[in-house]
C-alpha cells in the first residue's frame, strides 16, 4: 500500500529522527529538504551557494528552489520531512500531486513546546553523510562525537546555535504554522505528542501511516 505523507512541525520536534527510523524499517522514503540543501552547501553547488547564507540565519530558501528540488521525487511511498514550509510550497505540492491523481494521504503535526525544542536543537549532533541525528543527553552516541553506524565524525549544525534557533522557531510560526489550517480544511491532519519518547512516537506513526505490514518490518 502506498502512503504519501508530510511531517509538519517546528524544528527540533523529531521529524527527521522519525522519518529516518521509518525509512530504515518500512517501505517508505524520507525526503528531507534540509538534508538535500546541506548536501548542496557541502558540495558548493550553485544552489548551495544561494541557500547557505539564508540557512545560516534561520531563514527559508525561496520556494521555487526547494520545489524544484523535490519535483521529480514524488513516486511511491514517501515522508516529506521539512517540506512544505510555506503556503506557496504547499500549493505547488498540491498541484504536482493532483496532476498525478494522488493527493496526500496524511499530514502529521508534531506538537512540542518551545523550551523542549530549544533544548533538543542546541544538544543535537548529526552525521552529515547520512543525516542520522543524536542528542548529547537524550540520545547520545556510544562514543561522544562519533557515529555508531559508520564510525565517522558527528557535527553540530551551525544553525543549531541558540541565536539561530530562536530565529528558526519564529520563522516556523510565521511561515509554516498557517499550513495547519491549509491541511486542516482537507481533514488530513493527525497530531502526535512529540514530547513522548522516540519509540512511542514511532509506534504512533506506524499506525497513522498504516505501515504495520511494511516489507522491511
Ligand atoms: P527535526 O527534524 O524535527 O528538526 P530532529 O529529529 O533532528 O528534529 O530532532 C531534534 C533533536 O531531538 C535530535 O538531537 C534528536 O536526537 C532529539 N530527539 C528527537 N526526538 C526525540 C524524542 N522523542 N525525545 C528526545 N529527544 C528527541
Ligand atoms: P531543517 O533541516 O529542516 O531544519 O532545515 C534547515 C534549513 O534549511 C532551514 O532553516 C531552511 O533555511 C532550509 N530549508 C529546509 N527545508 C526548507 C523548505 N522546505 N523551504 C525553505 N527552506 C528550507
Amino acid at each position: 500500500m502506498i502512503v504519501r505523507s508530510v511531517f509538519l512541525g517546528p524544528p527540533g520536534a523529531g521529524k527527521g529522527t522519525q522519518a529516518q527510523l521509518l525509512a530504515e524499517h518500512y517501505d517508505v522514503r524520507q525526503i528531507s529538504t534540509g538534508d538535500i540543501l546541506r548536501r548542496h552547501v557541502r558540495e558548493g553547488s550553485e544552489l548551495g551557494r544561494r541557500a547557505e547564507p539564508l540557512m545560516r540565519l534561520g531563514q527559508l530558501v525561496p520556494d521555487d528552489l526547494v520545489v524544484a528540488m523535490i519535483a521529480d521525487d514524488l513516486a511511491g511511498s514517501f515522508v516529506l520531512d521539512g517540506f512544505p514550509r510555506t503556503v506557496g510550497q504547499a500549493e505547488a505540492l498540491d498541484a504536482m500531486l493532483d496532476a498525478g491523481g494522488r493527493p496526500l494521504d496524511v499530514v502529521v503535526l508534531f506538537e512540542a513546546e518551545r523550551a523542549t525544542l530549544v533544548e533538543r536543537l542546541t544538544g543535537r549532533w548529526s552525521n552529515p553523510r547520512t543525516g542520522r541525528t543524536y542528542h548529547a543527553t537524550f540520545a547520545p552516541p556510544r562514543t561522544p562525537g562519533i557515529d555508531d553506524d559508520d564510525g565517522g565524525p558527528l557535527v553540530q549544525r551551525p544553525d543549531d546555535r541558540l541565536e539561530v534557533v530562536i530565529d528558526r522557531l519564529e520563522t516556523y510560526e510565521r511561515e509554516t504554522l498557517p499550513l495547519v489550517d491549509h491541511y486542516g480544511r482537507r481533514g488530513v491532519v493527525r497530531r502526535v505528542d512529540a514530547l513522548a519518547p522516540v519509540a512511542e512516537v514511532t509506534a504512533k506513526l506506524v499506525g497513522l501511516l498504516g505501515l504495520a505490514h511494511g516489507v522491511n518490518a
